[in-house]
């Protein structure tokens, strides 16, 4: 298949593992995985306090770049536990995983979603936006939901910066639950995103955002999910603290680019 974009597989490691060794263990387990990933940016977005560890095994430019979890939207000052954008740049973090589903549920909005993510891009990384229903209906109300989610996260962003923005299509209740959605619907989501970036920006210019699916994602479904939901890559939680699951996820993405 052909996609628009270099194929992206991000690993979100969420709150793991237990220990720095542990840590870097997988971060070097993973970066061997990777010797043959040519043409899929892979990204390890680790809890914040494991960044340097995972930045020190990457130092090199052909395995995988790094990500955050979250961040603050102001760069310095009196916020305690807060990390901010300059910290995260001189550990040469590139992507920021924004409105995950499990921080959506801690309390992050539309608002917050979109302050961090114009502060993101404004730094000059890449924001990653997760969006989704937590359950879906019959009459497909899910999908006003969606589009209000991807609005209100974009609000005030500038057609030029949309090489900046990847937006993760995660229906939670798909996360970390086993329970995938059928290729059909992730495809029908992708429209409908596009379709949603297109009204908003024009269609040359929506293209230019990658699009993610995330939730329950695996060695044995990636192939499938990406082909036929015809997305841009993964957005991998559970399987990404496997170096030899998360490798299979990017063969697997690997293999389907022509
Ligand atoms: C996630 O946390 O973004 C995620 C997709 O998790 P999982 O792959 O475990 O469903």
């Amino acid at each position: 298949m052909k996609i628009g974009h270099e194929a992206l597989v991000i690993g979100n490691w969420k709150m793991n593992p237990q220990t720095d060794a542990m840590a870097k263990r997988l971060a070097t387990d993973i970066k061997k995985t990777l010797a043959h990933a040519e043409g899929v940016e892979v990204v390890v977005a680790p809890p914040a306090i494991y960044i340097p560890i995972v930045e020190s095994v990457r130092n090199s430019k052909k395995s995988f770049l790094v990500g955050a979890q979250n961040v603050h939207t102001e760069t310095i000052g009196a916020f305690t536990g807060e990390i901010s954008i300059p910290m995260l740049k001189s550990f040469d973090v590139r992507y920021v995983i924004v409105g995950h589903s499990e921080r959506r549920k801690a309390g992050e909005t539309d608002v917050d979603v979109n302050a961090k993510m114009t502060a993101i891009i404004k730094s000059g990384l890449t924001a990653v936006v997760c969006v989704g229903e937590a359950k879906r209906d019959h009459g497909a109300q899910y999908l006003g939901l969606i589009e209000m989610q991807i609005r209100d996260a974009v609000k005030g962003l500038s057609r030029a910066k949309l090489g900046n923005l990847v937006i993760a299509y995660e229906p939670v209740w798909a996360i970390g639950t086993g329970n995938t959605a059928t290729p059909e619907d992730v495809h029908e989501m992708k429209l409908f995103i596009e379709k949603t970036l297109t009204d908003l920006y024009g269609r040359n210019y929506a293209q230019k955002v990658r699009i993610l699916y995330g939730g329950s994602v695996n060695p044995k479904n990636a192939g499938e999910i990406m082909h036929d939901g015809k997305v841009d890559g993964f957005l991998v939680g559970g399987a990404s603290l496997s170096a030899k699951d998360f490798g299979s996820i990017v063969t697997a993405v690997k293999s389907m680019l022509v």
